[in-house]
């Protein structure tokens, strides 16, 4: 796929000696302050290894990051009033609901506690807007050349490129060859979001380290003068003060936090991380970690619907599980949701937070007309211009458009199911396989359409557990996730605003690049 590059902060390669000796240092670094993860295939509890991670920062345009940093509490306000739109929740899940059971287990829990009267009116939002650079225009050339001077054609370096782009070379809209020519933005790589997360929104806490690790790192390399290029990142202290906000709301002395956990924590770093900084800022607050199931043996409600562990009532709880169907192996699971949900604690998310997170709903929310009822018509442009092409798969006209357009073209594409945690998706020949198999199927309402971003490419060294010293060079692209905290009821916001970022780079030619998938590599931006 042909992609346009960036070029790295410091020239590529480094020479072998200084790259080998770099690595140790940096290793011990990210041990030592917590870039780590639990072993997959080795677990045990007394041993941490050192998390993915790239060795140098990523270029980030600085332009594009102050753009997502701005925009977050507008995103956040609008997931907020789509999470408290009960009509349009209903109308946009109704398709989905018939085909995925998932998702329409949660919706039955949302109706049941809406039914039975909302005991917790606040929620608190603790959200991660994902977002990548995309270097094609999405204009066609003549309207570039009659409304703005807005692009230019380019010569891209690498050759090989993807079948049928709408923006690619004049020679392809003849129909002759493909051109090594890419229409993109002359300032620049534009913003585009993938996806939005309301549920379980990981890595704050381990990125905000990574700030200091670069720095380390391009010190030691003899770059210290680089370092004035590196945001801040306060995303853990951000997303804690969240869950303390939303402790006092609640307003009991003795309450606690629950944190709903996996059976297994391998991310246990960035899990921890928010409990040792809250520790450390309200030593008053008491944290437990229980999973679905201990919930369900050891929680009860009382007459006042409050959540009681151990006799103390809970005032937050905050998911860093849930969010998958595996996580709900039995019928237990499912019912300490409902209990949860049917109490008076504050949750992160509450039930319909978490169907705002639907990638259903955010095709939804890209459809003409539908931004304008939850965002103010000044601003809706500004999110709009984020926004990348989004297809419903349902089964009318625009269903049956969005299919044929899909199976002309499936590299253009991404096929997303109603899933969270990464590995999901299917790109390519699988786009045109599935759609092929669901052509007829009901299942196809499942998923929503999605048009593939094309990032630019950037050299690199990816630091693995276990991996090569030194590693290859290898052509590597990023996604930005901007954290979020909002804190609010259906008609009050208490608190609003951008809590920190995440980087992770993955390589250019991996679909995916989730971190705690083993795809991808934390990493911190480097604004040019
Ligand atoms: P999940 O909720 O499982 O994380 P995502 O929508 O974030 O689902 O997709 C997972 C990954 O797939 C992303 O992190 C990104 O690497 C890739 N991806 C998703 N959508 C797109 C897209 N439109 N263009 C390019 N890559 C995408
Ligand atoms: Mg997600
Ligand atoms: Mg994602």
């Amino acid at each position: 796929m042909t992609q346009a590059r960036l070029a790295s902060c410091i020239p590529l390669p480094l020479e072998h000696k200084v790259l080998v000796t770099v690595i140790e240092k940096a290793k011990d670094w990210a041990l030592m302050h917590g870039v780590g993860m639990r072993d997959k295939k080795h677990f045990t509890k007394d041993a941490i290894q050192i998390a993915p991670f790239v060795l140098l920062p990523s270029p980030f345009p600085r332009t594009e990051f102050n753009k997502a940093i701005e925009l977050q509490p507008i995103l956040n306000e609008l997931m907020h009033k789509v999470a408290h739109d009960d009509d349009f929740l209903e109308h946009t899940l109704q398709n989905t609901l018939q085909v995925d059971e998932f998702t329409a287990k949660l919706y039955e829990i949302w109706v049941k506690v809406k039914d039975e009267g909302i005991t917790q009116p606040i929620s608190l939002g603790m959200l991660r807007s994902d977002i990548m650079l995309e270097s094609r225009c999405p204009h066609t050339e003549n309207q570039c050349a009659k409304h703005t001077p807005y692009c230019s054609w380019k010569q891209v370096e690498i050759n090989s490129i993807a079948s049928g782009f709408g923006h690619l070379g004049p020679s392809l809209s003849l129909g002759l060859f493909r051109s090594d020519y890419l229409l993109q933005y002359p300032e620049g790589n534009k913003i585009k979001q993938v996806e939005f997360n309301t549920v379980a929104s990981s890595f704050g806490a381990i990125s905000s380290n990574l700030p200091d690790m670069s720095r380390y790192i391009l010190r030691q390399l003899g770059h210290g003068d680089l370092i004035k290029n590196m945001p801040e990142n306060r995303a853990l202290s951000g997303l804690c003060s969240g869950i303390i906000e939303a402790y006092d709301l609640f307003g009991v002395p003795s309450a606690i936090v629950l944190f709903v956990v996996e059976e297994v924590s391998y991310n246990i770093c960035d899990q921890r991380f928010h409990e040792f900084e809250i520790s450390e800022k309200r030593p008053d607050i008491m944290i437990y970690r229980k999973t679905l199931n201990e919930i369900f043996e050891e929680t009860t409600l009382n007459d006042k619907k409050q959540l009681l562990l151990e006799g103390y009532p809970v005032a937050v709880v905050y998911y860093r599980s849930g969010y998958e169907p595996a996580q709900y192996p039995s019928s237990k699971e499912w019912d300490a949701r409902l209990r949860v949900e049917r109490s008076s604690a504050v949750k992160c998310p509450s039930i319909h937070y978490q169907l705002a997170g639907t990638k259903k709903v955010q095709q939804a929310l890209a459809a003409p007309g539908a931004l304008e009822q939850f965002v103010r018509a000044e601003l809706c442009g500004r999110v709009r211009d984020i926004f990348t092409g989004l297809y419903s798969l349902d089964f009318d006209e625009s269903g049956e458009r969005a299919v044929d357009m899909a199976l002309e073209d499936a590299e253009r594409f991404v096929l997303k199911p109603q899933r969270e945690g990464g590995g999901n998706n299917l790109y390519g020949a699988d786009v045109r396989a599935a759609l092929l198999r669901m052509r007829r199927a009901r299942e196809r309402a499942a998923y929503v359409l999605m048009e593939r971003i094309l990032p630019p490419t950037v050299a690199g060294y990816v630091v693995r557990p276990g991996g090569a010293v030194p590693p290859p060079v290898t052509d590597l692209v990023s996604e930005l996730g901007i954290f979020g905290v909002i804190i609010g009821t259906r008609d009050k916001i208490y608190c609003n605003r951008q809590a920190g970022h995440m980087l992770r780079t993955k390589l250019a030619d991996a679909n995916e690049g989730g971190v705690a998938a083993g795809l991808g590599a934390l990493d911190s931006p480097y604004l040019l």
